[in-house]
């Protein structure tokens, strides 16, 4: 029989707070329960925004708090090139087109969009879609752009990946504590547009590097936050244009702060090392989060 295998993935772009203790103690849990594996993965694509600070923090807070993993751990800045190559099987699909519009750009263009009385749709995050006129660039003037040196971004086509793969898709979510008993989500990628799959500096982004990472490292069982429920609609379709396995996934409840919000990485009171230095035990951790 082959192992479960579960991970924790943060991003060394803050410090970690009880919302990542929770997430991390509960995969803990669940793949002690399972007698399976637990790893660590470091999502580390936004080379700005990441330290080694904050990795090392991240390091020191899951010791504290007990948690072992397999090493070695895998850190996401190490692996573009695995990326670049799923990256160009998808070029070599035409399912992915270069997207030239800046982030202003694509403000103005939907400021005046609207100012004609048309609300623009908006993804599950509430970011506005990308529009379409990209899409409909001719191949000529794709061509004339890049070789101009333009800035892009690689998008998913999602209309020609739904296409290409051709059925209905859903994930399977199981319960917490019963990694059988499963419900079938229906997944909706349309809803978040042509997402970005390779940014303009670097050749992944994290719905990319998310489900290459899960195939190559055979997690089975998926846990975390609620907040990125949505997201898995976007990151099965990859699964499926990829030929991926779809790993089974856990949507846990957020941590919320005092104010009834999800916690932010800026807020200092929650954070593990000030509770850490305020004198807070795992244990305290433990049942601050309800665990
Ligand atoms: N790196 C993501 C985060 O810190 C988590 C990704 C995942 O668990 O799929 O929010």
């Amino acid at each position: 029989m082959t192992l479960l295998t579960f991970r924790f993935a943060p991003s060394p772009n803050g410090e970690l707070h009880l919302g990542h203790a929770y997430s991390a103690l509960l995969n803990q849990q669940m793949a002690k329960a399972a007698g399976g594996r637990l790893l660590l993965r470091i999502e580390d694509i936004d080379t700005t925004r990441c330290t080694p600070e904050f990795e090392a923090g991240i390091h020191r807070d899951l010791k504290w708090l007990g948690l072992g993993w397999e090493e070695p751990v895998r850190r996401q800045s190490g692996h573009f090139a695995d990326y670049q190559a799923v990256l160009d099987r998808l070029i070599g699909q035409d399912l992915v087109y270069p997207a030239f519009m800046s982030r202003s750009e694509i403000r103005a263009f939907i400021a005046d969009s609207e100012k004609r009385g048309r609300d623009w749709p908006r993804d599950p995050d509430g970011v506005p879609l990308y529009p379409a006129a990209d899409k409909a660039l001719p191949v000529k003037e794709r061509k004339r752009r890049i070789a101009e040196n333009a800035l892009f971004a690689w998008r998913l086509d999602v209309d020609a990946a739904m296409a290409h793969v051709g059925k209905h898709l859903s994930w399977a979510e199981f319960a917490d504590g019963t990694l059988s008993a499963t419900r079938q989500i229906e997944a909706r990628p349309q809803d978040w547009g042509d997402v970005i799959v390779a940014r303009r500096d670097i050749p992944t982004s994290y719905h990319l590097a998310v489900v290459v990472d899960d195939a190559l490292q055979d997690v089975s069982h998926v846990v975390r936050g609620k907040d990125l429920y949505a997201a898995t609609s976007v990151q099965r379709l990859l699964q499926e244009v990829l030929g991926l396995p779809q790993p089974a996934y856990f949507h846990h409840r957020l941590v919320l702060g005092p104010d009834g919000r999800k916690l932010s990485k800026s807020l200092g009171d929650t954070g593990l090392a000030a509770l850490r230095e305020a004198g807070a035990s795992p244990d305290d951790v433990r049942k601050l989060v309800g665990l």
